[in-house]
């Protein structure tokens, strides 16, 4: 997922900063240390016939794979809108995930679809990789050490296989939504209309979680589902923000009060 800079998303975040990577502040948001916790405890449960102190390591050693592999996410982002000339201020492990906070829109459509699919073509290698390094150990290694190995990569190849999926939901501002977005704006030659018509489609797919995630989670007893009822609403209320936002950029298009750089873009 990527954000724009605006003085909502500065307020969203409570950063605590990790480091920098290529000139880029990396940090996690207060929320994630509780997701922290709550990943490595739900990998520890599911894995069975290691020692107590030994399933800890690995679960938090998965944890720390899965939290890499979104930062690996949102810096082939980073460095791909680097590239269209679009600086990237920070990037931030949250609640849902991760967010590169770019300092300005993409250029064109084609920026956008470039830095847009950047994210989930990384995830999508590194899973591949993972893969390929599981089934390689698989023959190679045996015992404890081999189901360990066995165990991350297993982890990391699912972790980022879903990490490119997800994100591919048409849901703006998801990777998904930006591409069309940019497919709207290349047809309508208007960024602002473009957001809009991509902010309603988001409001629909958020609705259609939050629905699908409360009649699992009531219906079936299965609870984890609520997890998709607290993205949706996330998404929900994101695609509103950018529906207002968008709908006031096209009065002002319209009203001629943009320049013309902001315009073209
Ligand atoms: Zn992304």
């Amino acid at each position: 997922m990527r954000a724009h800079v605006n003085v909502r998303q500065t307020a969203m975040f409570k950063t605590l900063t990790l480091g920098r990577l290529v000139g880029i502040r990396v940090g996690v948001d207060v929320s994630w240390i509780g997701v922290f916790a709550f990943v490595t405890f739900s990998i520890a449960t599911s894995l069975s016939g290691l020692p107590p102190a030994a399933t800890y390591a690995v679960a938090t050693a998965c944890a720390l794979f899965l939290f890499a592999s979104v930062v690996a996410h949102e810096l082939a982002h980073a460095l791909v809108a680097r590239r269209f000339g679009v600086r990237t201020r920070s990037i931030t492990l949250f609640l849902f995930g991760g967010v590169a906070t770019l300092e300005s829109e993409p250029p064109s459509p084609r920026a956008e679809v470039w830095i847009a699919l950047a994210g989930p073509a990384m995830s999508a290698a590194l899973g591949a990789c993972a893969f390929g390094l599981l089934a390689l150990f698989e023959r190679t290694l045996t015992g404890v050490g081999g189901d360990v190995i066995a165990t991350l990569t297993a982890y990391l190849a699912l972790a980022n296989g879903m990490l490119a999926l997800f994100n591919l939901i048409p849901a703006f501002p998801m990777d998904g939504g930006r591409v069309l977005r940019a497919a709207i704006w290349r047809a309508r030659r208007s960024r602002a209309a473009a957001t809009g018509a991509a902010s309603i489609v988001s409001l629909i797919l958020a609705a259609a979680l939050v629905v699908a995630g409360c009649v699992t989670a009531i219906g079936v007893h299965l609870w984890q589902c609520a997890w998709y009822v607290a993205i949706g609403a996330f998404l929900a209320i994101q695609g509103w923000r950018q529906l207002r936002e968008a709908r006031l950029l096209e009065r002002l298009e319209r009203d001629g009060e943009l320049g013309p750089a902001e315009r073209a873009a």
